[in-house]
């Protein structure tokens, strides 16, 4: 029996990752990379010198059997993503439960995610709370959205720089207006910033921007929460 390590790597800051990843790392045959491109410079920045191999969205089904025939003959594997924990918005799920199937152990290296950072960040309740990840781009969203503002748990969108303001909007047709929110922008890194307010005061304040930059978790306070 082998072991699937997922290891959690930072969402921007490297002084995140921690003692027990990198020795992980170091100790695995392979480590699956999203990117292997992206994890090379994280992989060289610790003197980590490990083969890697590419295992992303658009493989995982194909990488998938890689992966278990390196666990079937008795190596390690880590798989890691370009941020953060696998498996949150990114591949990992796939893995985990094959390996499972398979009867290999899977250990999680806990870490950086950029859902519960920015949740804790928004200064909103985080006793119960959904995480939406992305929100589909066409069919369905309008419906999710409808559903999302029945919710009474604090949400966590994940959402592009460029697509912002038309969740906003999006978010202030479906919700209350006064719902209260934040958008958590570049967690961890130099230009971190956690703007709350309502739903349109965060409308305003984005729309009077020249640009907006950098990765994005929107929170929105559940129906019925008020200060
Ligand atoms: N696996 C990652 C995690 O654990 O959070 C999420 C990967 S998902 C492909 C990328 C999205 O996560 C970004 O579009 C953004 O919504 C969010 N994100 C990642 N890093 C972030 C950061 N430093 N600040 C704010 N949001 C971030």
């Amino acid at each position: 029996m082998s072991t699937l390590y997922i290891v959690a790597t930072p969402i921007g800051n490297l002084s995140d990752f921690s003692p027990r990843a990198v020795e992980v790392l170091n100790e695995v045959d392979y480590i699956a990379c999203e990117d292997t491109r992206t994890s090379g410079n994280l992989l060289r920045h610790f003197g980590i010198n490990k083969p890697t191999f590419s295992f992303h969205q658009h493989n995982e089904h194909r990488k998938v059997g890689h992966l278990t025939n390196i666990l079937d003959a008795g190596q390690n594997v880590a798989l890691i993503s370009d941020a953060g924990m696998p498996g949150i918005s990114d591949p990992g799920f796939l893995a985990v439960r094959q390996a499972q199937n398979l009867n290999h152990t899977v250990t999680v290296i806990p870490g950086p995610d950029a859902a519960t950072t920015a949740l804790v960040a928004s200064a909103l309740p985080c006793d119960r709370y959904v995480f939406e990840g992305f929100l589909p781009h066409k069919k369905g969203r309008q419906k999710r959205l409808g559903q999302l503002a029945e919710d009474e748990r604090t949400i966590i969108i994940y959402e592009s720089p460029h697509r912002l303001l038309k969740l906003l909007g999006e978010i202030e047709k479906h919700f209350e207006p006064e719902r209260l929110a934040a958008v958590a922008r570049e967690l961890t890194k130099k230009f971190e910033e956690v703007v709350r307010g309502t739903i349109n005061e965060l409308k305003t304040e984005f729309e009077s921007r020249d640009s907006i930059k950098g990765e994005i978790v929107v929170i929105v306070a559940g129906k019925g929460y008020s200060e």
